[in-house]
């Protein structure tokens, strides 16, 4: 790696900004995986043994740009805590006079973790003022959110422009390390499976993807503005209608190259995620106009599966249905064993889909596990991510 790593530079009696990335999934404001935690921990007590005190600061969710309880990194720092066996106390803000002061009080081997990030609509736009705010906090600038590194924002870009020298955390370089040498030497065929929420996130990424892989299977909720642009009923599950022309277009491409793309063809729906109402599988000719569909049914699991068995690769990243939720899990707890069984070196990424594999029980089984999602994706693009264009060089 070409860019300055945090053991590279003298952090004794220095405060360091460590930007990570805490997006960890809650339920009822319990950490159900804490994997991005622990991921860290090199890095943290690398800074902490050298004599070095931490300012911590992350997002979690989508907050909207205001302070929201349900968003806040009080059970992230507590785990920490727990971990650490060393006090974490979480600061009421992550900016602003009062925060400034605490960071300025902290003693060699101390930690601050900051409040969500995101309640400022300042650290999505890649603020200069905000960031400005932020670099105040410290002497130096570490990033070891490598799930968030293909984000230009505050904390992670314009920061750097008032904060120097700006390393790379170690989790940071272990990642690029890792994916580099998978990007650089995949044994094919390769096959990538795509799931999730975020349509127009994942379209550019399915048309990208297409140039590289072999084999590209999709299922979650992004599979319905695909089925839709092949004409199917989808009833009331998600899907993005202004997207529907694109989704077509991709899977045009996919037929012209001879990529064999893969949707699913069985699904099952309900009223609603909290609302079983109507809880069945149908096939995917047959979704009502009233029900949503919330996971892949098990003719789907069996394609898919069937379609890893020749993988000498396989790339996932995403949910193949709403699998917080007993009764949408089956789909993706489904596919984490045909990865964990198909014999190929499997790469997995995202929040979710780690989740998922550590459910199973699978874990052991997965050739290189990322804590990053959409980083990892673009990364597996080929794109610059600027979390990483912004540190220094070596
Ligand atoms: P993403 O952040 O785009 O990877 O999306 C992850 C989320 O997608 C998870 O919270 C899942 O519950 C959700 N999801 C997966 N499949 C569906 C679906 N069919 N309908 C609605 N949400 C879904």
């Amino acid at each position: 790696m070409a860019k300055l790593s945090v053991d590279q530079i003298d952090l004794s009696g220095r405060r360091v900004f460590l930007r990570v990335d805490f997006n960890v999934p809650l339920e009822d404001g319990r950490i159900t995986d804490d994997t991005r935690i622990t991921a860290v921990l090199p890095t943290l007590q690398h800074c902490l043994k050298v004599g070095a005190s931490l300012v911590l600061a992350s997002h979690l969710g989508r907050p909207k740009g205001k302070p929201d309880p349900r968003y806040s990194l009080g059970p992230a720092a507590a785990r920490l805590e727990e971990i650490l066996g060393q006090p974490v106390p979480l600061a009421p803000d992550c900016v602003g006079a009062e925060i400034e002061e605490r960071a300025k009080a902290l003693q060699p081997g101390q930690l601050l973790m900051l409040e969500n990030l995101r309640f400022h609509a300042q650290e999505e736009a890649n603020d200069e003022g905000f960031a400005r705010q932020l670099a105040a906090l410290a002497d130096v600038y570490v990033n070891d959110a490598f799930a968030a590194a293909h984000r230009a924002h505050a904390s992670i870009e314009a920061i750097t422009r008032y904060l120097r020298p700006a390393a790379a955390g170690l989790l940071m370089a272990r990642e690029l390390a890792a994916l580099g040498r998978i990007l650089a030497g995949a044994e094919r065929p390769v096959w990538a499976i795509l799931g999730g929420a975020k349509v127009s996130d994942k379209l550019a990424l399915v048309e990208s993807l297409l140039a590289r892989v072999d084999g590209l299977l999709i299922g979650g909720g992004m599979a319905f503005t695909f089925l839709a642009s092949l004409g199917h009923g989808i009833g009331r599950s998600l899907a993005e209608p202004d997207r529907i022309d694109v989704a077509r277009a991709a899977l045009e491409r996919a037929r012209s190259r001879g990529v064999p793309l893969r949707l699913p063809v069985d699904v099952v729906v309900a009223a609603g995620v909290d609302d079983l109402t109507g809880l069945r599988t149908v096939t995917i000719r047959e979704v009502p106009a009233d029900l949503m569909g919330l996971d892949i049914g098990p003719a789907t699991v069996s394609q898919f599966s069937a379609s890893l068995k020749g993988a000498k690769t396989v790339v996932w990243n995403g949910p193949m249905g709403v699998f917080e939720k007993e009764a949408f899990a089956a789909g993706t707890l489904g596919v984490a064993r045909a990865v964990s069984e198909c014999g190929a070196f499997s790469v997995v990424g995202g929040g979710d889909t780690i989740a998922a594999i550590h459910r199973v029980g699978v874990a052991s089984r997965i050739g290189y596990i990322s804590t990053a999602g959409g980083a990892f994706l673009e990364f597996l693009e080929g794109r610059e991510l600027p979390g990483m264009a912004a540190l220094d060089d070596a």
